[in-house]
């Protein structure tokens, strides 16, 4: 049986079956960083119609908030990825599951990722949008995971950086669930 334990707060966990995971990023902390991304955009696009495309699913509760604090003319998009392999660990292949419904020649492109962890899929999406030739081309990420990165890509907005644990919420999913999460936890390995 799942567990939940109430709401956000610190000192909740989750049980998964037997697996518990607590909490790393809480609600605010990511409220109030988003937030900080947001103000940083709104500078930085002042006087342009960015779009902002986002890359499913675990990235729409970012992307959500994300854009709430961008106070600019800007356009939304998604597409969707998929990783084959038999396991959650990239098997160095994607498929292209969603296409784009935009044209984004000579647009000012963000790409908006819940997760960069071993720099495949943002690989793949960076040199597939080079190749429609965007005035500009930049990818925010709520979350890093330095320490997997395996591909040399550029990121140029980072939440947060974090430990190479397998995390949830906030649009990050186990088994599909748990997206709905306010805030982020970390899976507990001792
Ligand atoms: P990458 O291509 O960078 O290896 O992995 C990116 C994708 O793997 C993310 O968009 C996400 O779907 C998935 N992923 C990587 N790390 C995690 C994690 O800790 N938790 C969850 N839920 N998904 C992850």
């Amino acid at each position: 049986m799942d567990e939940l334990k109430s709401g956000s707060h610190a000192e909740d966990y989750i049980l998964v079956g037997n697996e518990k995971f607590i909490p790393l990023l809480s609600d605010e902390k990511i409220q109030a960083r988003v937030k900080e991304l947001g103000g940083q955009l709104t500078k930085e696009y002042k006087g342009k119609l960015p779009i902002f495309i986002g890359v499913l699913n675990g990235s729409f509760i970012f992307l959500s908030d994300l854009v709430k604090n961008i106070n600019l003319k800007l356009e939304i998009d998604f597409f969707k990825l998929s990783s084959y392999g038999e396991s959650k660990i990239s098997s160095g292949k994607v498929k292209m599951l969603k296409e784009l419904n935009a044209d984004i020649n000579d647009r000012h492109v963000i790409i908006v990722e819940d997760i960069v962890d071993t720099g495949l899929s943002i690989k793949y999406i960076e040199e597939l949008m080079e190749s429609f030739k965007p005035a500009s081309l930049k990818v925010a990420t709520l979350l890093f995971k330095k320490e997997a990165l395996k591909y040399d890509v550029k990121i140029d907005y980072i939440g947060f950086e974090i430990p190479n644990k397998f995390v949830i919420g906030y649009g990050l999913d186990y088994a599909q669930r748990y997206r709905n999460l306010r805030s982020i936890y970390v899976l507990n390995e001792e």
